[in-house]
């Protein structure tokens, strides 16, 4: 995977950063690279004393503003690599800075992976688990319930290990905090012996597929754009020893690149001159791209490639009301089609097993995650506030790294650990020093 696509840091123009997506565009009053913990403490120390704010920063691939700054940019990039293995247990220790796409081969060496993985490892450790990413599988939890320890660098300048026995309260909030309760500078994750994935990837006409069955020995992955068939990714889990048989670096190029990729690029272009097209080039893109199988290890089969920038929000639901939901979506995409918008991207759904992480999206519940994409460079508003009118209204959370409009006192009836929540954040950040204005829109000032 081409580390320029979907990957790096926050873009840097100059001292002025961006979102991978492009939509945030933001100027720290200042940059700290800390290559340890106690640089990280001494730097969150000396923001205070001058009181300015402070954010961590991993990939910068949060959809939402939720890691800009005017204030003090910590950059956890210097900070990457394993610090602990267990063997017995499948718990390591890891620097927050680590990227998801480096922590895979890292682990494979010791015999151990991921149980899951979202559908890009960009990511660094420490943004993935403060907006509560995941993955699909009803078997599987997000990142944050792998967690079974942090190491924290707190508003007091002070290093602080929490799990469920060392200030356990801390320990919950923080495990999906949006960097609101401090820095993490290392996660304890527990991890599973190495597996491979066998994927199928095909096209299926949608009434097939909704509602999906959800399968938790072989978890999907289901887009579908409006007017076309849906495009399954089913992954089944193999031992070691059942032998790889990867996709080509030939074939990896050609599908995902040029024809995944380029159809996607050409689709939103054309899309943007000429509506009308986009259903045609969404059914010559379900059903014309790639339909394959493959065997890898783990962390190459969860991951895709996505070089063509878009714009996302995406809503976790109870499943049950998936068809609910699924119905009053296209029932939007048909008014906005007759309205002449037509969304080049598809809608991709996923499910994950309920946790019990207070700020998880699928915090108590087994949850559907339906996701909703527009091309950068089209103004999303209208399809996102009309898919976030249905999602909403049947109890949806939104993704904490995607774009939304909730806040802070519908979160509070969201989560119901919202108020434990706040009173650890009292207790941890009395002065504030870890927020912007996106979060005091989501957590109160
Ligand atoms: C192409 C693409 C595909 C994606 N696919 C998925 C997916 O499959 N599943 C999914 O759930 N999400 C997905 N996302 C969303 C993404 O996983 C989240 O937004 C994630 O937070 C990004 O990680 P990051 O390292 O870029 O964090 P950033 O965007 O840099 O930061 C996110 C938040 O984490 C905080 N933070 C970062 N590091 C730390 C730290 N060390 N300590 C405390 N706080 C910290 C920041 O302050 C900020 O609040 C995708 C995003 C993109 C652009």
């Amino acid at each position: 995977m081409s580390p320029t696509t979907t990957g790096g840091p926050a873009r840097t123009v100059g001292p002025t950063h961006r979102t991978w997506s492009g939509a945030h565009r933001w100027t720290p009053a200042r940059e700290v690279r800390p290559a340890s913990a106690d640089e990280v403490a001494a730097a969150v120390a000396a923001a205070a004393g001058e009181g300015l704010r402070v954010r961590a920063i991993g990939a910068g691939h949060s959809f939402s503003p939720v890691a800009v700054t005017d204030g003090v940019q910590l950059d956890l990039e210097r900070m990457s690599g394993l610090t602990h293995v267990d063997h017995a247990t499948g718990r390591v220790r890891v620097l927050a800075g680590t990227p998801l796409h480096q922590l895979g081969p890292l682990l494979g060496a010791h015999g151990l992976a991921l149980a899951n993985m979202g559908d890009i490892d960009r990511q660094s450790v420490g943004g993935a688990l403060a907006t509560s990413t995941h993955g699909t599988g009803l078997g599987f939890t997000g990142y944050a319930g792998m967690v079974t320890g942090l190491r924290l660098a707190t508003a007091d300048g002070a290093l602080r290990w929490v799990d469920t026995e060392h200030e356990p309260e801390l320990f919950e909030a923080a495990r999906v905090s949006l960097g609101a309760l401090g820095v993490i500078v290392e996660a304890e994750l527990r991890c599973v012996p190495a597996f491979l994935l066998e994927a199928r990837e095909q096209a299926e006409p949608l009434a097939d597929v909704v509602p999906p069955s959800w399968s938790a020995a072989a978890p999907r992955t289901t887009s579908s754009s409006p007017g076309s068939p849906a495009r399954t990714k089913q992954n089944t889990r193999l031992p070691l020893g059942a032998g790889v048989d990867p996709v080509g670096a030939f074939r990896s190029t050609v599908m995902d690149g040029i024809l995944a990729n380029g159809v996607y690029a050409l689709m939103c272009r054309a899309g943007g001159q000429a509506p009308r097209i986009v259903p045609a080039l969404n059914r010559v893109s379900a059903w014309g791209v790639d339909q394959r199988r493959y065997r890898d290890v783990s962390h190459r089969v969860f991951v895709a490639d996505r070089s063509v920038r878009f714009r996302e929000m995406e809503y976790a639901l109870p499943l049950e009301s998936f068809e609910e939901a699924f119905a009053g979506l296209q029932a939007v995409t048909r008014d906005l089609a007759r309205r002449g918008v037509l969304p080049s991207f598809p809608v991709e759904v996923r499910a994950a097993a309920a946790d019990d992480v207070w700020l998880s999206t699928a915090h108590g519940r087994d949850s559907v995650y339906i996701a909703v994409h527009r091309w950068h460079r089209e103004d999303p508003t209208a399809y996102f506030r009309a898919c976030e009118e249905v999602f909403a209204g049947l109890g949806g959370r939104p993704h904490w790294g995607k774009e939304h409009t909730r806040d802070a006192a519908w979160a509070a009836g969201a989560y119901p650990r919202f108020a434990d929540f706040q009173a650890v954040r009292d207790a941890v950040d009395p002065g504030r020093v870890f927020t912007n204005d996106h979060l005091d829109r989501v957590f109160g000032a």
